[in-house]
């Protein structure tokens, strides 16, 4: 078959890597070169996308594809028309079999799914997919592995301490600044009774005519996707990312360190900077972020312990994450250490439950697509620990209600931090709590028809009673973990007829949600 244009390299540019300014691009030829892009359905329907996530990515990849064409980079761009079913596998296919080229070039894909995709199509035409290193992060493989060289356990901190070091960041003497390098313990506040002081509202970015169009489109293409797009206000170009962050810096980080794990109703972004989608589709650069904080600090404008918190997610475990991923992908998905089996409950798709922290943390993520970490980690994610929800189902979840989600940082977070799947890998210990933390970071409880001291009765917290449940069904694998030794003893020490009511209580509840296999 004859082919209808010929070029000498094939630059493809994948929905979250949108971004000129990279090395990816040093040696592209303006004039027998082409960027590649397309828009595809798979993306969003892998996984039961959120509206807000597929409009954020096709309005982000749209205005993208605008400033590459202002820039004079000759553009192959596939839009999303209708309901064919279309993924990247099948449109560069389309795409080589009908253009001539000689070499095929990517950024490492945050998805080793996609990769898999790509190769494949390039190798059917009997070329070479070269898949260079992403610049856009701080940490290169290499570079992670020669840390993991000779370490019997990878753990986060050490990690951090040489990314500290690598950048010179809150360095003071070649020692950290304020003599310590982690002030975590610092950023553990909740509010009073009476909550939060009045914080400014962040930024919004109404939208434009663009965005306007695909939300358009992805009401008509897919309707019956979970989300509002009512509410849709994220920043979809380079420009409005870096309004959102400065807004952060100037508004939200002197009071980030204090009030990193509290809750509140009504208060879905708190102090947290809202700019992980920013990052994750590279509309801002991590380096650039981490100095521009760095300076807050410098000039008195917030403390240590704020910006060292803020500075900490993006260098520490923003990198860390990804390169759990690199290195334990494709095993590390499937993982499923506690042998957790029960489906995730409907309410995770639809809101209607009565425990009133899930309600919160639910209802803002299907509203916004947006959770804080400490919602994330300690509200819903606890409840699939505790619940014992197959991991796999908990990942899918994730990966589709948040508009930051890409499964480099979401799988670890989700099945290694979240659900321990890993047996450790990303965290030391399974994070697990009763009611009471949540009580304690948050008002939820206050206006909720359960009682967090309580683990068995009509009013018994749901998270209590599957808190001892948990620990009393999965005791001999934490009497092994040091740093679990407490709550182990503290289990033991139930009176036996205490322990069998709990458990008990806690198959009913299982057993009332439906969802055991
Ligand atoms: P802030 O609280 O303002 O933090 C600043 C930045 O630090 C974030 O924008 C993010 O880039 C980075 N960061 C903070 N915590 C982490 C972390 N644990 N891992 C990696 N980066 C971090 N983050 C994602 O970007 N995408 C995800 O899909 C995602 N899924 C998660 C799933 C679970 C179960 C958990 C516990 C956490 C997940 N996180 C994810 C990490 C974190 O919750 C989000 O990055 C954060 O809530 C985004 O909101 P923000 O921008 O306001 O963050
Ligand atoms: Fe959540 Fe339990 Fe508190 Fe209700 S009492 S809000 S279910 S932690």
């Amino acid at each position: 078959m004859k082919k209808t244009k010929k070029y000498s390299k094939i630059f493809i540019v994948l929905g979250d890597q949108l971004t000129c300014d990279s090395d990816f691009f040093k040696d592209f030829d303006f004039k027998n070169d082409c960027v590649w892009m397309a828009e595809v359905r798979e993306e969003s329907t892998q996984v039961w996308s959120h509206k807000s996530r597929i409009v954020l990515y096709l309005s982000a990849m749209r205005h993208f594809a605008k400033e590459l064409l202002k820039n004079k980079y000759p553009l192959e761009y596939t839009q999303l028309v209708s309901n064919q079913n279309s993924s990247l596998k099948s449109e560069l296919l389309k795409f080589l079999a009908d253009h001539s080229c000689k070499n095929v070039k990517v950024r490492k894909p945050g998805d080793h799914r996609v990769e898999m995709q790509l190769k494949d199509a390039v190798s059917s035409q009997g070329l070479v997919l070269e898949i260079v290193e992403d610049d856009h992060f701080l940490c290169t493989s290499k570079e992670f592995e020669d840390h993991s060289l000779n370490r019997k356990q990878l753990r986060m901190e050490y990690f951090y301490r040489e990314m500290r070091v690598k950048f010179d960041l809150l360095m003071k003497d070649g020692k950290p600044a304020g003599g310590e390098w982690n002030f975590d313990k610092e950023n553990r506040k909740s509010f009073s009774k009476n909550g939060p002081d009045l914080i400014p509202s962040p930024v919004s970015f109404p939208p434009d005519k663009i965005t306007s169009s695909v939300i358009q489109l992805v009401e008509k293409i897919f309707p019956d996707h979970p989300g509002d797009l009512a509410f849709f206000d994220w920043p979809v170009n380079a420009v409005d990312a870096n309004i959102a962050l400065i807004d952060f810096l100037d508004h939200r980080l002197a009071s980030y360190g204090d009030y990193q794990d509290a809750m509140w109703v009504n208060q879905p972004w708190l102090y947290h900077s809202r700019i992980a989608s920013c990052l994750n589709l590279h509309m801002l650069h991590p380096l650039a972020v981490i100095k521009d904080a760095e300076k807050y600090y410098e000039n008195g404008k917030a403390s240590l312990f704020a910006v060292e918190g803020f500075i900490r997610q993006i260098l520490g475990w923003r990198e860390y994450v990804r390169n759990v991923y690199i290195k334990f992908m494709p095993e590390y998905i499937h993982l499923n250490f506690l042998q957790a089996k029960n489906n995730l409950p409907s309410f995770f798709w639809d809101n209607n439950t009565d425990m009133h922290c899930l309600k919160c943390a639910i209802g803002q993520t299907l509203k916004h697509g947006y959770a804080h970490h400490i919602q994330r980690l300690m509200v819903t994610g606890l409840f699939c620990l505790l619940f014992g929800v197959e991991p796999k189902q908990v990942h899918e979840w994730y990966l589709a209600v948040y508009v930051d989600a890409v499964e480099w940082v979401e799988l670890p977070n989700t099945l290694g931090m979240s659900q321990y799947a890993d047996n450790g890998i990303m965290a030391s210990k399974p994070y697990i709590a009763s009611g009471k933390y949540i009580d304690r970071m948050s008002n939820y409880c206050k206006s909720c028809k359960y009682d967090p001291a309580k683990s068995v009765g009509e009013d018994a917290c749901p998270f209590t009673t599957m808190y001892w449940d948990f620990i009393i069904r999965n005791e001999k694998i934490l009497a092994k973990n040091p740093r679990m030794g407490m709550q182990v003893r503290n289990m033991q020490r139930l009176a036996p007829n205490l322990k069998l009511e709990i458990a008990s209580q806690a198959t009913a509840f299982r057993l009332s949600l439906n969802v055991l296999k």
